[in-house]
């Protein structure tokens, strides 16, 4: 049989750190003889159409970013209670005539927070990673609430997922940034977010989603004063080793990954233009 392919299908998607820390997880496993992990761009409009091919085509399985996560739940056959609930999938498995659909966001967030899970978290955003973030913490019962910009979307994600919606920040033990703040003006954090640099304190952990070379404003204040960090590599490398895992059977070498992934040629983001400039970077 023929190399078996996966990849990470976006839009954009050139930026996506995952060929690296893919293809050196199936190097790392000696399963770079079986599998090539590669970088496909897929425009919304001809997302179904490719998605229906990817099994003839050789595919695996893919990872699915912004801005498809949606409508790959959506297009699958068949879908796992994280997904379902998230109502969103970042990872599809083909197999004969079946399109299976998985959320590793959820796990691999719970993954790179270790045990024991938090009792309470603070959640700013309220987009697909918000959700994804805010189901997980859910499902392990700690207490969730959830700040937004556009405190309508925060509502609605809390009433999907059966959190708390908050108008500013609260006490918790995890504050967990899901906005794009931070992405392309580092120092807007403190600006745009509801907490203070001073007060980041009070959460014993933070993690930020949004990953830059060099660190993010949020995650420099919190080491400052002694919090835990968790970077947004750290999350792309978790959800990436659930993923790994799915598709070979085999577990992921998290080193490597880690490695790869940081090691990766650095890009810069997409430009921000409208929501289209707020695009995951993975
Ligand atoms: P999304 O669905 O587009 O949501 C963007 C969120 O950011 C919304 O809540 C939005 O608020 C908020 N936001 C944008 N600009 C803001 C500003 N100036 N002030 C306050 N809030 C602002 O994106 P997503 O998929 O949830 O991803 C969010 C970020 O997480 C991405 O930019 C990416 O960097 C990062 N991410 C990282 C990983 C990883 O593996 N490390 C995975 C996924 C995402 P409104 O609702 O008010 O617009």
């Amino acid at each position: 049989m023929g190399l078996r392919r996966l990849g990470v299908l976006g839009w954009p998607v050139a930026h996506s750190r995952s060929p690296a820390m893919q293809n050196a997880a199936l190097a790392a496993t000696g399963l770079d003889g079986e599998y090539v992990y590669e970088r496909v761009a897929v425009t919304p409009e001809d997302f179904a159409a490719t998605v229906a091919g990817l099994g003839a085509a050789g595919f695996a399985g893919v990872n699915v970013t912004i801005p498809h996560k949606e409508a790959a739940l959506a297009l699958a056959t068949d879908a796992s209670a994280d997904a379902r609930a998230i109502g969103a999938a970042n990872t599809l498995t083909f197999g004969a005539g079946a399109i299976c659909a998985d959320n590793t966001d959820a796990p691999g967030l719970l993954d790179a927070l270790g045990e024991p899970a938090p009792a309470s978290a603070l959640v700013l955003g309220a987009g697909g990673s918000a959700r994804a973030v805010a189901h997980a913490l859910r499902s392990t019962g700690a207490a969730v609430a959830v700040w937004n910009r556009t405190p309508a979307r925060a509502e609605a994600l809390a009433t999907d997922i059966g959190v708390a919606a908050v108008s500013g920040a609260v006490d918790a033990e995890l504050l967990v940034n899901c906005t794009s703040v931070g992405l392309h003006d580092p120092t807007a954090t403190f600006k745009e977010l509801p907490v203070k640099a001073d007060d980041i304190g009070r959460y014993a952990c933070v993690v930020d989603l949004v990953y830059r070379d060099g660190g993010t404003e949020l995650l420099r204040a919190a080491e400052r004063r002694g919090c835990r960090c968790v970077d947004g590599l750290e999350i792309l490398v978790r959800q990436g080793a659930r993923s790994f895992q799915i598709w070979t059977g085999r577990s992921a070498p998290l080193d490597v990954m880690r490695r790869a992934a940081r090691d990766a040629e650095p890009q810069q983001p997409p430009p921000p233009s409208g929501r289209d400039g707020d695009r995951d970077r993975r």
